[in-house]
């Protein structure tokens, strides 16, 4: 598939994030991010039909809604982006290729699955951020390890998405009891730093803490973003076997509609100009 991903490697970069900008849009747009599963019971959440409809049929659509849909979510981008392989459509390839990224990315984060995700219940705010941007942004290009080899096909879409919400949601309890271990053998001055980050000097982890705490979850950010990119390469190799492998050097060339394009403007000013309408994550 590299003949398509490779030479569009730019607008899949520039577009993983739109998802993410539309939460400042549309307040739909949140719940797809997440799924606070804790709130289903306990490991492994046998309270929880794994099956929409029957979840909504137990607890009510609100309730569902309000607890986040990501494993949902990720099924259905996944349908889209067979039916765009289909199609030939390589706009559409392309737009639901980088969007599904984020979601199944979003799913591989142990505080995407649960509901004290940013460590608000717990005094540990701020946690959401430093798991998932202060320690890769600091580490990964020194030492983490993204080499994961060929995309393997998914038989079972509906199963593997919900290993990984579960895996999610049992790493979440390590990550924030790691967290409020190491803060009582920090003094508070050297838990934060004034430090530079996107080209400004921001109070943020500091780069001892941040360390620290990386070795103290044993790899656990680079685990999770290696599985997540073999995840997002599957899902797109399983779209493209499941649309009947059609020739991917002979795809429509890009035409994004009028409407895509206004929508990628749209995305860009709300998210300059306005306050998230969910949950804060980055
Ligand atoms: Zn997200």
């Amino acid at each position: 598939m590299m003949v398509l991903y490779k030479p569009n490697i730019q607008f899949l970069s520039d577009h993983a994030v739109d998802p993410d900008k539309r939460r400042y849009a549309v307040a739909a747009e949140a719940p797809k991010h997440f799924i606070d599963i804790d709130f289903y019971g306990s490991y492994p959440y046998k309270e929880l039909p794994r099956k929409y409809e029957d979840a909504v049929n137990k607890f009510s659509e609100d309730t569902v809604i309000a607890q986040g849909i990501v494993p949902w979510w990720i099924q259905i981008m996944e349908q889209r982006l067979t039916s765009a392989f289909k199609e030939k459509n390589l706009a559409k390839i392309l737009k639901l290729s980088a969007e599904i990224g984020h979601y199944i990315a979003d799913s591989h984060v142990p505080l995407h699955a649960s509901s004290n995700h940013d460590g608000q219940l717990s005094n540990q705010k701020g946690i959401h951020g430093f798991w998932e941007s202060r320690v890769p942004e600091l580490l990964a290009e020194k030492e983490f390890d993204f080499m994961i080899g060929k995309a393997s096909y998914i038989g079972d879409i509906p199963g593997y998405v919900w290993d990984r919400i579960l895996e999610s949601g049992a790493a979440s309890d390590t990550v924030l009891k790691n967290e409020a271990e190491l803060t009582k053998q920090f003094a508070p001055d050297k838990k934060y730093a004034f430090e530079e980050r996107n080209g400004k000097v921001v109070r943020q982890y500091s780069a001892q803490f941040t360390t620290a705490y990386n070795q103290m979850l044993n790899g656990m950010v680079e685990r999770r973003m290696r599985l997540a990119i073999a995840s997002v390469a599957g899902f797109w190799y399983t779209a493209w076997v499941n649309a009947g492998q059609p020739d991917l050097k002979t795809l429509n060339s890009v035409a994004f509609t009028e409407e895509d394009i206004k929508e990628f403007e749209a995305l860009n000013n709300s998210w300059r100009n306005s306050v998230s309408k969910g949950r804060a994550h980055e």
